[in-house]
């Protein structure tokens, strides 16, 4: 469905549900209630909605546990040893990585700080580290202290970098530039695939291949981008990249993370890393020797025994990621979005701007609204009437049409609410 086709009436809506493939996902989804009453939800660039059969998939673990105790390990119905590797394939997949490539364990921020300790390897010539400006807070207090940790300050060690003036979202034309200039004094670069800020996304081939050509590593932080947008990192390739599983990927609130560490890194056994024995050469793990042989892959980067009941979570939405396929939730998702866009737009005031590109290859599902006056009061309208966005200071609210559960009937009731609101 093309921009242009797009109408203004509800009746459009209703259609576009009714044509739409994907439309039954939404059943297998439980939805918040506000005050009692039916939500609006846009928010699962925050925290995705959760999937009916997840407790079902922890049930099982629970009766396991209860029947089986620490047997469970080996005789569990899916035993807990290799749990983890339950969800490889799904994984890979869903980020176009081979399954040596990636593991589940930990949250992002750990996940990030390990893979820190084993590619941010800073000397006196080349120890500079490039963010964008104003990236995720965690992210930015990761690679300060990353940065100290080593010796280094983030004042001359930190390239945050900027928007032109009077844009908000970064060219990539800049970050080459940036590379170009500086590239043999920059250590790694680690950028957000999709800016959770105004949900620009990055052409991480491009980059990868600039920072590459000029000896730096490069990473991306995922967060936004899992289960948003189709995603080929071995081909495209990035050193590693991390990412949540609570937001696009309905895993639950803290549920276990997801990383890439690339194929020409699978066996660098030299590389230095934290060690646990998770990562231990499985074949020999449980003889409980002294000295630690790493799993060759992603899997050699584990420390502990992973969290089965988060695990169990993950998989019940993996599972229906894997049915649907990053494809058509895609096709779907450009055309969500482009609606929420052809509604804003047709009302276009000064009172707000959309700051997210509109360019449906630089944004997954996310539009940001700039507000320019009371945004967050208008916000906490909005939430007071069961309609659910994100509200960023100073100016943005956020809000993202997820494929797989919302519908063109929410985005058309959700552009009147906020239209209405802006006018009171
Ligand atoms: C959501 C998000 C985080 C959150 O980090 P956790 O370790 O999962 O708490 C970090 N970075 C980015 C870019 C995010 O979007």
């Amino acid at each position: 469905m093309s921009k242009f086709d797009f109408q203004r009436g509800e009746d459009f809506a209703m259609a576009a549900d009714s044509r739409d493939p994907l439309r039954t996902y939404r059943d297998r989804f439980l939805f918040p209630k506000i005050a009692g009453g039916d939500c609006l939800y846009l928010c699962g660039h925050s925290l995705g909605l959760q999937p009916k059969t997840v407790a079902s998939y922890i049930e099982q673990e629970l009766k396991d546990w209860a029947e089986l105790g620490v047997e469970g390990h080996f005789h569990a119905k899916h035993p807990w040893m290799p749990y983890h590797r339950l969800l490889a394939e799904q994984t890979a997949k869903l980020v176009g990585a081979k399954p040596i490539e990636v593991v589940v364990m930990n949250s992002l921020t750990v996940n990030l700080h390990l893979m820190m300790v084993s590619f941010y390897r800073p000397t006196p010539q080349r120890y500079k580290i490039v963010i964008e400006r104003g990236a995720f807070p965690s992210d930015q207090y990761a690679v300060q202290s990353q940065i100290r940790f080593h010796g280094f300050d983030p004042a001359t060690a930190l390239i945050e970098v900027t928007p032109l003036p009077g844009e908000s979202c970064l060219r990539e034309e800049e970050i080459d530039l940036l590379i170009k200039q500086s590239g043999d004094e920059i250590a790694l670069i680690l950028l957000g695939g999709v800016n959770y800020a105004t949900g620009q996304a990055f052409d991480m081939q491009r980059i990868t291949r600039s920072g590459h050509a000029r000896g730096c590593i490069v990473a991306f932080d995922l967060a936004h981008a899992a289960g948003n947008l189709p995603l080929s990192l071995h081909d495209w390739g990035p050193d590693f990249a991390a990412w949540c599983s609570y937001k696009y990927l309905n895993g639950g609130p803290g549920c276990i993370a997801g990383c890439f560490v690339h194929e020409r890194h699978a066996r660098a056994w030299d590389l230095p890393r934290f060690a646990g024995w998770w990562g231990h050469n499985e074949r020999s793990r449980f003889e409980m020797g002294p000295s630690f042989q790493p799993m060759p892959g992603a899997e050699g980067w584990q420390l502990s025994n992973p969290p089965i009941v988060s695990l169990a979570s993950l998989r019940a939405s993996m599972d229906i990621f894997h049915e649907v396929g990053m494809e058509r939730l895609r096709a779907k998702s450009i055309s969500l979005t482009a609606y929420l866009e052809f509604l804003l737009d047709q009302n276009a005031s000064s009172k707000f701007s959309i700051s997210t590109p509109r360019e449906q290859g630089r944004r997954g599902a996310q539009l940001s609204i700039r507000i320019a006056q009371k945004g967050r009061a208008l916000c906490q309208r909005l939430t007071e009437k069961g309609i659910i966005g994100d509200w960023r200071e100073p100016d943005t609210y956020r809000v993202a049409p997820v494929p797989l559960y919302n519908s063109y009937l929410e985005v058309f009731r959700f552009a009147q609410h906020f239209l209405a609101a802006l006018e009171h």
